[in-house]
């Protein structure tokens, strides 16, 4: 047994991998559990789920990080429960961790508020599984209007979604152009131009942290791309082929795509510790949990307020990989028996892409953007967040092609065991 402190760091995503690079040269054994053996890039999900980009292009290996560092070790398993009291993480399959440090960094599940038959016919779109299994549904939902395109009477080209913050409006614009281009290729004896893309937002705006100009600028680019905005209208029920608005309306459909919410992942019961908003973890000036000093909660888990200002985060990447980063220096310097210092959040503006050519952008200066230079800005910036340079690599030559040729190249179906990478040979 080594005689370094033990820092466990549950989950490795944009919290977990700051926290990691900041640590791993520090006087400390490292030991990184995460379900996946991949940090997925969420702000480009919806890219895969409107194939632009494959799964690798946003997916980065774990083991990555342990190269060339003999104090970290990985496992891919499953966090099932947290015993503050004895200082230990229960893993499946590895039982009882010890920690002397815990970085808490598992994010959050979709939250379908209830919604009868969400959870069993809504597409959700937070993980890279959703992505897949979205586009997967997408172009299969072709593949079958194509054999019978009676079809489209019964609602199967009415694509609806749900939730018009950044994960919808992407989506929403994205799904638009590859319904008008890409796919009224692949179908020419279809009448793709009824398919419909309706985006639902119960608020009356979209992109509610947003500037008003932003809001009404996002409204303006989906409609000019074809889809049909909503808002002030939710979804009350869903069906396998309809859905029901807050309004009372019954709209046909086969796809209900799910960007309406989240809440903090379920682990957070097992701590035993009053929750905040959403179920997150509440989390003192310096990120550490009330009462339980050398734990830490950080992303989209936990509560968390500027050290300074005392303002509520969002819950975005760059908070988290901030968040990330700090603990990880914070408790380099536990170690070396320094006192933790309060989280300074620095704001480096927010972003959305409404489609090709059109993003908003609200500078932390107050400024905004909109239109092109908003896009380039929103690409730049994505790529530089992107982790490996592979990652970077594909996704920026991806874009390229994309944007020359304005064609995607991944419109193929693979079965569930293609998938898996072990189809069945034919007989
Ligand atoms: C579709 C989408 C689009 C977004 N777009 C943007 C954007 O444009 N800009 C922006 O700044 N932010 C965006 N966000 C928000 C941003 O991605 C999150 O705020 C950020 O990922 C939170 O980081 P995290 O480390 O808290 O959690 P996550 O990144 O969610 O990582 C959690 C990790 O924990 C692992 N895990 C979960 N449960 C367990 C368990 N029980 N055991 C083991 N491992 C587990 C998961 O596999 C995952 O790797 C977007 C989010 C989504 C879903």
């Amino acid at each position: 047994m080594s005689s370094q402190p033990h820092v466990v760091i549950l989950g490795t995503g944009f919290g977990g991998i700051g926290a990691v690079r900041k640590l791993r040269d520090a006087d400390v054994q490292i030991t990184i559990i995460d379900k996946r053996d991949y940090h997925t890039f969420q702000p480009l999900l919806y890219q895969v789920a409107t194939d632009e980009l494959g799964p690798e292009d946003i997916g980065f290996p774990v083991r990555d990080l342990l190269h060339g560092h003999t104090n970290i070790e990985f496992h891919q398993a499953t966090a099932s429960g947290i015993d503050l009291a004895h200082k230990t993480v229960e893993v499946e399959g590895l039982g009882p961790v010890l920690y002397d440090y815990l970085v808490i960094a598992l994010g959050a599940v979709v939250n379908f508020f209830h919604t009868p038959g969400a959870d069993q016919s809504a597409f959700p779109l937070y993980t890279m599984d959703d992505a897949i299994r979205l586009k997967k549904h997408i172009l299969e939902t072709f593949e079958a209007v194509d054999k019978n395109p009676a079809l489209i009477d019964d609602g199967a080209l009415n694509f609806c979604v749900v939730g018009g913050g950044a994960t919808g409006v992407e989506f929403s614009g994205a799904l638009a152009e590859l319904l008008r281009a890409e796919l009224k290729e692949d179908y020419p004896n279809l009448p793709v131009e009824k398919a419909q893309v309706i985006l639902y937002e119960r608020s009356p705006h979209l992109l509610a942290p947003f500037e008003a100009k932003l809001q009404s600028y996002a409204q303006q680019a989906l409609e000019e791309r074809g889809v049909q905005v909503h808002t002030g209208v939710g979804v009350s029920k869903v069906d396998p082929a309809s859905i029901e608005l807050s309004s009372g309306e019954t709209v046909k459909t086969h796809t209900l795509v799910w960007a309406a919410g989240l809440q903090a992942n379920p682990i957070v019961n097992s701590l035993g510790v009053p929750l905040g908003h959403g179920g997150r973890i509440p989390v003192g000036p310096d990120l550490q949990v009330k009462d339980h000093p050398g734990v830490f909660a950080i992303g989209d888990i936990a509560a968390m307020t500027d050290g300074e200002t005392g303002k509520v985060l969002p819950g975005l990447g760059a908070t988290a990989l901030q968040a990330g980063r700090h603990i990880g220096e914070t408790i380099a310097s536990l170690v070396a028996g320094k006192a933790a210092e309060p989280f300074k959040y620095l704001d480096k503006g927010t972003m959305a892409q409404v489609g090709r050519g059109a993003a908003v952008v609200e500078l932390p200066t107050g400024g905004t953007l909109t239109g092109r230079v908003a896009w380039l800005a929103w690409l730049g910036v994505h790529l530089a967040l992107l982790n490996g340079s592979e990652e970077k690599t594909s996704t920026f030559v991806e874009w390229g092609w994309n944007l020359l040729t304005h064609k995607r190249g991944k419109r193929i179906i693979l079965s569930d065991e293609e998938a898996a990478g072990h189809d069945n040979p034919d007989p």
